[in-house]
């Protein structure tokens, strides 16, 4: 492997020292950031992930509420929560869990949320400002890949991005995020899709290749520039005999064979994951500062 780690663990740690010395000035002046996820059904991966959360709140001194559902909860019901979290002065940011049982519409969920609660950056509200490129709250995986490439100061300025998926939460906020006139933006940026013609020809041509797929090692090494930044947003569970879970964790990308061509990569898990955390409890502190008046 000749790329450069890029070590999402790291950064995080760094994120989150941040994040709780501005909670204690937030504690200081009597206001305990608290963040509040609703977990609807038994989905195993989003226990992990609000369990996760919780955790790296009480770490860093947030308060959290954790609000659980099963599936056959009912839209209303679900709306009548996010309305008391919005009311609710202890509560700063408000996350809905997804992936939400077929019957609920998330749209009208994510709507009820209120933009300044909203530490997802999901709410159109917050999406049209992003655009705009007055963010009141940016998504924490994009922003997350943000910070990645700040700490390793890969300045993406006036570099070919190419970013592979086009999701509302990774791919589109992170294109409007990169595309943007100001620090660690000012990126000529791709976004591929499933109907992209030629995907290696286009995944080539990035200084920086961004995947978020969601497809076990589908960006293989001869795809990839020499050289090039290599951020891989994929989690992907395989399975492994050999392990004890009976899977493991891969990314989008063929790590072992890319890090051969790559300058910097990172790794899965280890990499944007951490982040993803981080930056949630980021934006709840800042949330809260905005909310008290700090
Ligand atoms: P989505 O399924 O919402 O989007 C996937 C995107 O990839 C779509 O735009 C799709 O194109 C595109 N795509 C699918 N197949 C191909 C293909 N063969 N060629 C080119 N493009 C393709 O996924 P998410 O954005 O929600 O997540 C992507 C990955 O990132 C997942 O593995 C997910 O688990 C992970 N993730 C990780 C996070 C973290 O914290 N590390 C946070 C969020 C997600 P089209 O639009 O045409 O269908």
């Amino acid at each position: 492997m000749t790329a450069t780690l890029i070590d999402g663990k790291v950064v995080a740690e760094d994120v989150q020292r941040e994040t709780a010395r501005r909670a204690d000035i937030l504690r200081s002046k009597g206001v305990t950031p608290g963040l509040a996820a609703v977990l609807v059904g038994d989905d195993p991966a989003s226990k992990v992930y609000v369990n996760a959360k919780a955790r790296t709140c009480k770490k860093l001194g947030l308060y959290s509420e954790v609000i659980t559902r099963p599936a056959t909860v009912s839209q209303n019901e679900l709306l009548d929560i996010v309305k008391s979290l919005n009311d609710n002065d202890k509560i700063h940011g408000i996350l809905v869990q997804s992936p939400l049982p077929k019957h609920i519409d998330e749209l009208s969920i994510t709507l009820s949320i209120r933009p300044e609660k909203d530490v997802d950056g999901f709410h159109p509200h917050n999406v049209g400002l992003l655009l705009m490129n007055r963010p009141l709250m940016i998504s924490c995986t994009p922003y997350g890949v943000i910070k990645l490439l700040e700490y390793y100061k890969i300045d993406p300025a006036g570099k070919e991005v190419v970013i592979v998926g086009r999701s509302n939460i990774v791919g589109k906020p992170l294109a409007a995020l990169l595309m943007q006139k100001g620090r660690w933006a000012d990126a000529t940026v791709t976004v591929a899709h499933s109907r992209t013609r030629d995907l290696p020809s286009v995944t080539r041509r990035a200084d920086i290749l961004i995947a978020a797929i969601g497809s076990p090692e589908m960006i293989k090494g001869d795809m990839v520039r020499e050289g090039a930044v290599v951020i891989d947003v994929g989690v992907n569970r395989v399975d492994d005999v050999t392990s004890e879970k009976g899977y493991r964790l891969v990314g989008d990308v063929a790590f072992a064979e890319v890090a051969d061509r790559a300058s910097f990569i990172t790794p899965v898990p280890g990499g944007v994951g951490p982040m993803t955390i981080a930056m949630l409890m980021s934006n709840t502190v800042m949330a809260a500062e905005r909310l008290s008046g700090s």
